[in-house]
């Protein structure tokens, strides 16, 4: 994709949606943190609905040290990994206590330092709380990056280096939801929904599916789809 057509694809992709916003429920920036850290290999809905009570009574590193593991485990048990996914939420609260003075630092070294905080995490949580202009890599950006040909790349973080270099402002900051929400609603992992996608003229992918329930443009499509899908 060249410079004035990835321009145009953020254009409309904002032109369609102003204000994008993570899809996960919070109230704070240390309630973000903890809800994409369980949001891994579970959905947005499933952490929501886990969340929501839990919420309601930790709204600090010091609230989820006084709540104890048990007592998170049982807000939590419907999500995927819980036991793992407790273990590290505690350990980083008491780090966050004892090393932040309770804050979550805007600081991406500082961010992956903490239990069960990757890359895509931290690049979240900059991303949505501090307005950071970061590049969270999931699964629905690494195929829409590949598929279009926006940002090619075979590991998550080649993706996001090429997302670094090639996404013009003003879109920067946006394009991480604009990006997720489009992979995640239009340009799906088993039939991208070509037949009603806004950027269709700007995509270079070979196997667009031009009608709903129609096969992919060309047997090399097919063939490319197939390898593009693979989960990062
Ligand atoms: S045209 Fe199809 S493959 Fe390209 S971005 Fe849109 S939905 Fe995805």
């Amino acid at each position: 994709m060249k410079k004035d057509q990835i321009f145009e694809f953020f254009r409309r992709l904002a032109e369609s949606n102003p204000s994008p916003e993570t899809e996960l429920e919070y109230g704070n920036v240390y309630q973000l943190l903890v809800a994409v850290t369980l949001s891994a290999q579970a959905t947005d809905v499933g952490v929501n609905k886990a969340t929501r009570a839990l919420f309601a009574r930790v709204k600090t590193p010091q609230d989820m040290l006084d709540l104890g593991e048990e007592g998170l485990k049982a807000h939590i048990k419907t999500i995927g990994l819980f036991n793992s996914k407790a273990r590290n939420v505690m350990a980083m609260a008491e780090i966050l206590v004892r090393e932040h003075g309770g804050e979550v630092p805007a600081d991406r070294d500082l961010l992956t330092a903490l239990p069960g905080v990757g890359r895509k995490t931290a690049n979240v949580v900059l991303n949505c709380a501090f307005g950071a202009e970061t590049f969270a890599v999931d699964t629905h950006i690494f195929r829409l990056g590949n598929r279009t040909g926006l940002a090619k790349g075979k590991t998550p973080l080649a993706v996001e280096k090429q997302l670094e270099k090639r996404v013009p402002q003003p879109f920067r900051v946006g394009s991480h939801h604009w990006m997720i929400l489009h992979g995640r609603y239009v340009c799906k992992a088993r039939q991208p929904e070509c037949w009603r996608c806004e950027v269709v003229d700007l995509c270079g992918f070979k196997g667009k599916i031009a009608e709903q329930g129609a096969k992919p443009a060309t047997p090399q499509g097919a063939g490319a789809r197939k390898a593009k899908e693979k989960k990062p």
